[in-house]
């Protein structure tokens, strides 16, 4: 008989939250701190979303999307995880950058980027001072017609090797072009800029594991393998979802899915306005990815002076088409040395990433399929070889992950790596203005994105679906 994974499962709940991702997760976990009766429904076996991470023979873990985040996941952490998770943030001091216009290292904050920029690049310091402080004052109110090249025309004309240095750590990031609003580069460049890059020592399943235990003492039912196929509605209200071929009722949806899917498959056309049904489908999403992932044979080791992060590029000039291009010119390599997880075995991995279109992959045959994988692999290695001489024979295992990958872990369009792009925050928040009581906290809008602005995005929606749950509860 196949496993029942709802057994025991209410009939009711005050809220239900669709997807574990962390924006998902944190939502759920403030909505249950706050004592309301949360059930939290996963379709993949393991809680994460992209926060995720995978285990091959021979003790290597791999970790997908632990490559950076800004230094407001501390404050984050603490104040709607633990203390506990918190304290295991740690900074990565070595950025290292390889390409035709520049080589170096930087511990990426506001006072080496200005180091880099009077010295190396001969900027005058009013000018860098300027521009810095013009981007920490962005924020989402500004005026959203200027866009990222527009910001960088303005301050730093011509200077395509200071946009380079500027914005590449970015596209990484987050997908984001020149093309898109400045705003979503000032916000996001500010966040890192503040105090540099950090991860989380332990590794993510250290991470999920522990978010896992904080969610089950504020009481929120985890259910796994339990995809949700629609969101019911009620005289324009969220009533219940549908899993497994069950109803449970609820006064709240918050969805951490994919945007585009939570409000055309999951809720229907048929239940909202036409005009912003129109506004949902002109949403675009963002790029995906592709990844490699190198594990050296036990014994074998990496010389720290490597790096932490490190953005390599053969491409004679910086442009976001070529970041994207299938005949790949940059690759970001993340050094994860056994530190990354203190007292586990230890081991060393490289994972190298490139943003990538869907549309050079989802179409293959599983023959060619098979076949770019291996080329990628191949290709990385090489590429990696001009940096660590012999690496190649230290590796024991290498494998790739593609856009076709991240859709089937996490269902996201196109596999859609950081969710979809700036017009998508406005359809987002005004879901529940379309129906009752629903609610999206998901990669949105390039600003929603990411590791802290997912679990950000969590925090700003769970206040919200509190506020009317308690007012709710003061009114019957
Ligand atoms: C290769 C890669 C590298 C990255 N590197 C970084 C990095 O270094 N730093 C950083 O800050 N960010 C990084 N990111 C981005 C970051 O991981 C994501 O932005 C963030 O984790 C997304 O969180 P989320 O809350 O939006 O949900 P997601 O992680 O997108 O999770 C959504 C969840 O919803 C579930 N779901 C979907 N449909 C249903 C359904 N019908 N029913 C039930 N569940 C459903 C999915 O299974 C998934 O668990 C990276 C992403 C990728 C792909």
């Amino acid at each position: 008989m196949p496993r029942d994974f709802l057994k025991g499962v209410e009939d009711q709940y005050d809220v239900v939250v669709i997807g574990s991702g962390l924006g998902g997760m944190t939502s759920a976990n403030i909505l249950g701190r706050a004592g309301h009766r949360v059930l939290l429904l996963e379709q993949h076996y393991k809680l994460g979303g992209l926060a995720t991470w995978f285990l091959r023979p021979g003790g290597h873990v791999f970790d997908i999307s632990l490559h950076g985040f800004p230094h407001g996941m501390i404050k984050s952490c603490r104040r709607y995880w633990n203390r506990d998770i918190a304290d295991r943030i740690v900074q990565l001091k070595n950025i290292r950058f390889d390409n035709p216009q520049f080589s170096l290292t930087t511990t990426f904050n506001r006072e080496d980027f200005t180091r880099l920029l009077t010295t190396d690049f001969g900027i005058a310091p009013d000018k860098v001072n300027d521009f810095f402080d013009t981007a920490r004052g962005m924020n989402f109110y500004d005026d959203q017609a200027t866009t990222t090249r527009q910001l960088f025309d303005r301050f730093f004309p011509g200077r395509d090797d200071v946009v380079r240095l500027l914005m590449e750590p970015i596209t990484y990031a987050n997908g984001s072009t020149l093309e898109d609003p400045a705003i979503t580069y000032g916000i996001v460049f500010s966040n890192f800029m503040n105090k540099g890059v950090f991860i989380y020592e332990g590794g993510t399943d250290d991470l999920v594991a522990r978010m896992k235990k904080e969610l089950q003492a504020n009481g929120v039912d985890i259910r796994i393998n339990c995809g949700v196929d629609r969101i019911h509605v009620q005289d324009g209200k969220v009533s219940a979802v549908e899993t497994h071929g069950r109803r449970i009722g609820c006064r709240a949806v918050v969805s951490n899915a994919n945007l585009r899917t939570t409000i055309l498959k999951m809720i229907g056309p048929e239940k909202l306005d036409r005009d912003y049904v129109d506004q949902t489908e002109a949403v675009r999403l963002n790029n995906s990815s592709t990844q490699v992932y190198m594990a050296l044979k036990p014994g074998e080791e990496i010389d720290e002076s490597s790096g932490d992060l490190f953005f390599t590029s053969t491409a004679e000039e910086f442009r976001t088409d070529l970041l994207l291009s299938r005949d790949i010119t940059s690759r970001t390599f993340s050094f994860y040395y056994p530190r990354t997880r203190p007292g586990k075995k230890e081991r060393f991995a490289i994972v190298s990433s490139t943003n990538a279109n869907w549309s050079d992959w989802a179409d293959l045959n599983e023959h060619d399929y098979e076949a770019s994988k291996k080329d990628l692999v191949e290709t990385t290695i090489d590429a990696l070889e001009k940096y660590i001489p012999g690496v190649r024979n230290k590796i024991d295992r290498a494998e790739a992950a593609t856009p076709r990958t991240f859709n089937h872990y996490t269902q996201h369009e196109m596999g859609a790596s950081f969710g979809t792009k700036f017009e998508g925050l406005g359809v987002s928040r005004a879901l529940p203005q379309q129906v009752g009581g629903m609610y999206h906290a998901g990669s949105v809008g390039i600003i929603m994105s990411g590791w802290l602005g997912a679990i950000n995005y969590g925090v700003i929606v769970s206040n919200e679906v509190d506020q009317q749950l308690t007012s709710e509860s003061q009114h019957t």
